[in-house]
């Protein structure tokens, strides 16, 4: 979530990821030992979803009562049809369109409880289902292990304390992330949204169980993976970024802390559930707020000047990290970490590389490209890997590149 953040981190610009042996900026409750190389803390939201709260005139009523005096007991019709003055002698159709609306309708007078977060009725989500127990805390929400009373299916729900969310731009957050989750529903690899609960004190998201935890947590057990395997997760990964570009969404957070895995199974599913940094791209807007994970931010957001090429730059740090076990661009403290991500210098040479395949090396520069023009693309990354599979399968070989692999995880899971 993005609004407690910038309660909780006056000074920075960015969500902290902490280094061995520098200071720590770990503003998470549920802290962890993540060394070696992860720690989070967040930073504010700079763009407020602004949404239209407009309230229009209530239309006056129409006042036509029978005339009395009449046989028919209504009102004489008093049209003409014979206006002389008029091409189809008729009169003409004085309804009019209020000008000044898009629909052209009159505006929706309902108006949503301006007190409220989610804009409707406070809901008791204990009626609906029974909270359990604690899966996890963030920087603002305590998630719990949920049943469905009345089917006894088994969700998550994220509970936010509203008393976090003060301000009228910091409740908009809230509701943009919810919006988000919910427009994003229903595709693989996104957590399906199940529904948002508003009470006195708290906002509550129910969702899909992801039993399997973070899949920081599940890199750091592993240290590295085999191509195949990082091929798969990359494959997953490059696919949230190719769905949220293709629903006009750029996440702007993606690490491996808030990716979640579907199940404990090896072969889990990657599903992508904390869109607290994310927000609707608008056509030809250049963005300029700095947002993200030190060592996932693209060069570009240091430089105040981006678009949702951001996102193929964070799953490129994600591959590198799954393959070798260390993120490309390491320092002692944020500024050198920032200093190297500009310089933009990507060691292939330390092991593991020299024993990676030039296919996987290739795909990780393609993903690093300094320059977001030419950068690939989501869609780009998963037509290579389909092509690598025919040409793979053509040669009956099993290089297990990461190229050719993520097309053939994308087959076997
Ligand atoms: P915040 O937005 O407050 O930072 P997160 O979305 O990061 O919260 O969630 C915090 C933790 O809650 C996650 O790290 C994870 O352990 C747990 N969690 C969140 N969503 C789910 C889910 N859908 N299924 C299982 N656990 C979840």
């Amino acid at each position: 979530m993005g609004a407690c953040l910038s309660k909780k981190e006056p000074e920075p610009q960015h969500r902290h990821v902490g280094v061995s042996g520098m200071h720590n900026h770990n503003h998470n409750l549920n802290h962890k030992n993540r060394e070696p190389y992860v720690n989070q803390s967040k930073v504010p939201f700079q763009q407020p979803y602004q949404l239209p709260n407009k309230q229009a005139p209530r239309p006056r009523p129409t006042v036509k009562r029978p005339d009395t005096s009449t046989i028919l007991g209504k009102q004489f019709d008093v049209k003409r049809p014979d206006d002389t003055n008029t091409i189809l002698g008729k009169q003409f159709d004085v309804k009019k369109s209020d000008t000044n609306t898009i629909l052209g309708k009159q505006f929706d007078v309902k108006k949503p409880d301006i007190n409220t977060i989610l804009g409707k009725q406070f809901e008791d989500v204990r009626k609906i289902y029974t909270l359990g127990e604690e899966l996890g805390r963030g920087n603002c929400g305590v998630t719990y292990l949920c049943t469905e009373k009345s089917t006894g299916l088994k969700y998550a729900c994220k509970s936010i304390s509203k008393s976090k969310f003060i301000s009228k731009a910091e409740k908009e957050e809230i509701k943009r992330e919810i919006q988000i989750m919910q427009h994003m529903s229903g595709k693989p690899n996104i957590v399906e949204f199940k529904g948002a609960y508003e009470d006195k004190n708290s906002v509550h998201v129910v969702m899909e169980l992801c039993a399997g935890g973070e899949l920081f947590d599940r890199i750091t057990a592993k240290g590295s993976y085999s191509e195949r395997d990082a091929a798969s997760i990359c494959r997953q990964i490059v696919n949230i970024v190719h769905i949220c570009h293709f629903k006009g969404v750029m996440h702007r957070d993606l690490k491996p802390e808030n990716l979640l895995l579907s199940s404990e199974d090896d072969k889990a599913t990657i599903m992508a559930t904390d869109f607290g940094m994310s927000v609707f791209i608008e056509e030809g807007k250049v963005y300029t707020d700095i947002v993200g994970s030190p060592y996932y931010v693209a060069p570009e957001v240091l430089r105040r000047k981006y678009g949702k090429e951001i996102d193929i730059w964070s799953a490129g740090i994600i591959l590198y990290i799954l393959l070798c076990g260390v993120p490309p661009f390491w320092a002692e403290t944020q500024k050198e970490i920032f200093d190297a991500i500009l310089k933009g210098h990507i060691d292939f040479e330390s092991p593991p590389w020299p024993i990676i395949s030039n296919s996987a090396k290739d795909l990780v520069r393609k993903m690093l490209t300094h320059d977001p023009k030419q950068r690939i693309t989501a869609s780009q990354v998963l037509v290579m890997a389909e092509a690598a599979v025919v040409v793979q399968r053509q040669d009956n070989g099993d290089t297990a590149s990461v190229a050719t692999a993520v097309q053939v995880a994308t087959l076997t899971v």
